[in-house]
């Protein structure tokens, strides 16, 4: 056992990456009993809270509300936030190796996984991914735009992330009135042409990825009928057997209920359609210059020789006249710098969350991966709460064992002023905090539960401008 973990002396760990993964393995960390830890947690963006801020749908406010845990361990006194600070530019891994005994990477999966059809770039298709990141107002997407002058759109796949594509294509401006959306999606959202909404699951009603809430969501909305073609529902054999099965789950099973109760229900002659269909594939998206159709073929389920339920195409096609597709068929990894990646799987190679040098091979001292980026973009927020707890205990066992960077320069304020030496704009959790009132107080007057910055530089400003009206501004 070496000296580290004592209060002369305290294991200090770098977490990159603050949403919710990353803020899991702080308060993992920062609650064992018997060993001084502190926790840098870093962020590339000033706000902390990853896909709770950027991600979840802005008319989903309650699930927002997990950040009030996320608070309570920035309470810690071994916590410290550093917004602002991007991985690989501004703080290279050998800095972190000087600074920390180790660092876990819980960066989430930034991009988007292709669906490798023809038109796949055209003017028009969009990943999911990025329309999400549009309309929660997150400085990189801010500046996106998208024709919703067209009258149909395909969201393409029929996970959580297309229920909430398609949710807020449908919504009505008073419905949105209530959420925290950005101020220029709701205006664009308020010309909106889009009356017809298809959203396009490739298997069977039983395999649908989206959970009961969302799709029983999709069927309650002001101004949107949902449409599911009752030929949709008929189970093919093996797929009803499994149902039928103790091995169905009870969310697969009410799927199939609330989807069956949906092919029966008239519509109600509402000015927007969301057409829910299943067993079919995008095989090319149409159009010369910019989005005019989607090719889809219908597919049937077979079981495989495994037992494997499996979507088959067969040799009916159509051409869906949309104008604009939203690709939202997952997340993928994005590689850091000095850091091993899996191109494969989109994601940081590892053992339970241990580092490997590849698939397969060996483990890194010092690093390790929480959250999506560990296991891939599966699960609810609650998902990586164990997940990070996993992660956070081999860190803890390895540390036992001696197996841990030895930094040169481990004192607290070197890394700060490391930073400030490269003129890094660090952005602590008492900023953050600021920036929250901010978003907060910016929504006085409205249904908003806050008004949200969207652009870095107008954070920054922002901050500026509140710490020369307070003349002692708390630290972190
Ligand atoms: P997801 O749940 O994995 O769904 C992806 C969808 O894309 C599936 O329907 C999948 O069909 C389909 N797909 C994949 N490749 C395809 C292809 N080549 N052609 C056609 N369809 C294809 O991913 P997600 O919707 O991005 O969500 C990511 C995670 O975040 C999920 O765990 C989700 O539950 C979670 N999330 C939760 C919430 C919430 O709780 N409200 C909101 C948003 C996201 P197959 O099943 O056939 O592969």
């Amino acid at each position: 056992m070496t000296a580290f973990g004592i209060l002369t002396q305290p294991i200090r760990v770098a977490i990159v990456g603050a949403g919710p993964a990353g803020f899991y393995a702080a308060d993992h960390l920062l609650k064992q009993k018997n060993l001084a830890i502190q926790v840098d947690l870093f962020d590339r963006l000033p706000t902390p809270f990853g896909l709770v801020r950027g991600g979840v749908a802005p008319d989903h406010q309650k699930i927002k509300s997990v950040t009030a845990i996320y608070d309570k361990t920035a309470r810690n006194p071994g916590f410290r936030f550093f917004g602002n600070v991007t991985f690989g530019s501004d703080l290279t891994l050998t800095d972190l190796q000087q600074h920390y005994n180790a660092v876990i990477f819980s960066v989430g999966t930034q991009t988007d996984k292709r669906l490798g059809i023809p038109g796949e770039d055209l003017p028009g298709s969009h990943a999911a991914t990025e329309f999400v990141g549009w309309y929660n107002g997150h400085p990189d997407y801010r500046h996106l735009q998208f024709d919703l002058s067209q009258e149909r759109v395909a969201v393409i796949g029929v996970g959580n992330v297309a229920m909430d594509v398609a949710r807020i294509l449908a919504r009505s401006q008073a419905e949105l009135d209530a959420t925290d959306i950005a101020p220029y999606a709701q205006a664009a959202l308020a010309e909106s042409k889009i009356r017809e909404i298809y959203i396009l699951g490739r298997r069977g009603p039983v395999q649908a990825a989206f959970s009961n809430p969302e799709i029983k969501e999709l069927g309650e909305m002001e101004d949107a009928d949902i449409h599911v073609d009752p030929e949709d529902v008929v189970l093919d054999p093996a797929s009803a057997a499994y149902l039928a099965s103790p091995q169905a789950d009870r969310a697969e099973v009410r799927n199939v209920e609330i989807l069956t109760q949906y092919s029966t229900e008239p519509l109600e002659g509402k000015p927007k359609q969301l057409i829910v269909r299943f067993l079919v594939s995008p095989l090319e998206i149409v159009g010369t210059d910019r989005v005019e159709g989607l090719k889809i073929v219908r597919n049937e389920m077979v079981q495989d020789d495994k037992g494997e339920i499996r979507p088959r195409a067969t040799d009916r096609t159509e051409i869906l006249p949309v104008g604009l597709v939203f690709r939202s068929v997952g997340y993928y990894g994005v590689a850091l710098p000095d850091v091993p990646f899996d191109d494969k799987k989109g994601i940081i190679p590892n053992a339970q969350g241990r580092v490997l040098t590849q698939s397969g091979g060996d483990v890194i001292v010092g690093e390790y991966v929480a959250g999506w980026i560990k296991r891939g973009p599966s699960g609810v927020i609650g998902t990586n709460k164990q997940d990070a707890v996993e992660t956070a205990n081999l860190v803890l066992a390895d540390f036992q064992a001696g197996q841990m960077w030895l930094p040169d320069a481990p004192q607290p304020d070197a890394v700060v002023a490391l930073l400030r030496e490269r003129g890094v704009r660090v952005v602590t959790y008492a900023d953050w905090q600021c920036l929250n009132d901010l978003e907060v107080a910016n929504a006085e007057g409205t249904a908003r539960p806050r008004v949200k910055f969207t652009e870095i530089d107008e954070m920054l400003k922002a901050l500026d401008q509140a710490t020369e009206t307070t003349p002692s501004p708390s630290g972190d």
